[in-house]
């Protein structure tokens, strides 16, 4: 008889572990949130940690390499894998830093549900199911770190909340590496993951500047005042940016803040097509290619970690994000 993969489940709080206050608001739960206990059988030795909890919009980087450490203390274990049953709100962030983090070949899989225990058509549990089957799979090795909902495998870099509140709330869908049902795990592609950076503590002064029509430099100006070391431009189509914004971002250079420019937009990436994302290029900013700016600022802040200087981040980033040859 072969023996039963042995998983650590790590409880991260959010929807998944929440529970309604007086009025019915989701609030986090305080104590342990007790998933191995409502799990069917499952045929898998489980060990489950608590990380956090709460909801997951209050995590900080600290809560997130709370996970990475037990993350690398189930991989010195030789455990098969990792699930993290977290908050959707901010689950591609911290599955994307476990990710930049993970030396290892074991899978981590992030799950958590849109509907609270106990609501009509509660999605958590089958989500935790089709968690633990992906961690558990042979196939999963390697993967890095990726996110399981609704059916879908999806890998960090990628994935991204795109429904606050529908059950299928991670995709694209057409970026799925595989599915999960009641009938199994279909892992169809396995994702070129790119070096992992070494245990650093992330730089926590790096923000995000989301733009819109018409929008000037003042934010910008704000923030270099303010003494951030970097910050990520969120800006439209190519990682285009209004000419306005342009002379404070000059200044930021100048102050050393470390520049990224990423796009709202779900797909295509950025590219210095057009005059603007051609200037931002000459001043310097780290393209975020396929990433989203949430990514960038999270890239950006464990190259800037333990105090890195912002022309060494800002290689150590360029070299993250290079083409795979
Ligand atoms: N606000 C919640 C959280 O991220 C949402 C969820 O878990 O689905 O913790």
């Amino acid at each position: 008889m072969t023996a039963e993969p042995a998983l650590l489940l790590i409880d991260a709080g959010g929807t998944i572990a929440s529970v309604p206050d007086d009025h019915g608001v989701l609030v986090g739960r305080e104590g342990s949130a007790g998933l191995t206990a409502a799990l069917p059988p499952v045929p898998y030795r489980l060990t489950e940690r608590q990380a956090y909890a709460g909801l997951s919009e209050d995590m900080a980087l600290a809560d997130a390499l709370r996970i990475a450490d037990m993350v690398a203390v189930a991989e010195r274990e030789g455990l098969a894998g990792v699930v993290v049953a977290h908050g959707t709100d901010t689950m591609e962030d911290v599955a994307f830093l476990i990710d930049l983090l993970h030396p290892g070949a074991i899978p981590v899989v992030f799950t958590g549900a849109q509907r609270a225990p106990g609501a009509p058509g509660a999605d958590g549990m089958a989500n935790l199911l089709d968690a633990l089957a992906v961690a558990a799979h042979p196939a999963a090795r390697g993967i890095g770190s990726a996110i399981v909902f609704g059916g879908r495998i999806l890998s960090a870099p990628v994935a991204m909340k795109l429904d606050s509140s529908g059950p299928e709330a991670f995709g694209p869908q057409g970026a799925a590496i595989g599915r999960v049902d009641e009938y199994g795990v279909r892992l169809e592609l396995l994702p070129r993951r790119r070096p992992p950076f070494d245990p650093v503590t992330p730089e926590p002064e790096v923000e995000i500047v989301a733009l819109g029509l018409g929008s000037g430099g003042r934010q910008v100006d704000l923030l270099v005042q303010a003494g951030v070391r970097g910050i990520v431009v969120q800006g439209f189509g190519r990682g285009n940016v209004p000419g306005e914004v342009l002379p404070a971002l000059e200044r930021a250079k100048a102050a050393g803040v470390l520049l990224g420019i990423a796009t709202h937009c779900i797909g295509g990436g950025t590219a210095p097509s057009y005059a603007s994302g051609a200037a931002l290029a000459r001043l310097g900013a780290v393209p975020a290619g396929l990433l989203s700016a949430r990514k960038l600022r999270l890239l950006l802040a464990v190259a800037l970690g333990d105090g890195r200087p912002a022309a060494e981040a800002e290689r150590l980033a360029r070299d993250w994000l290079a083409p795979q040859a």
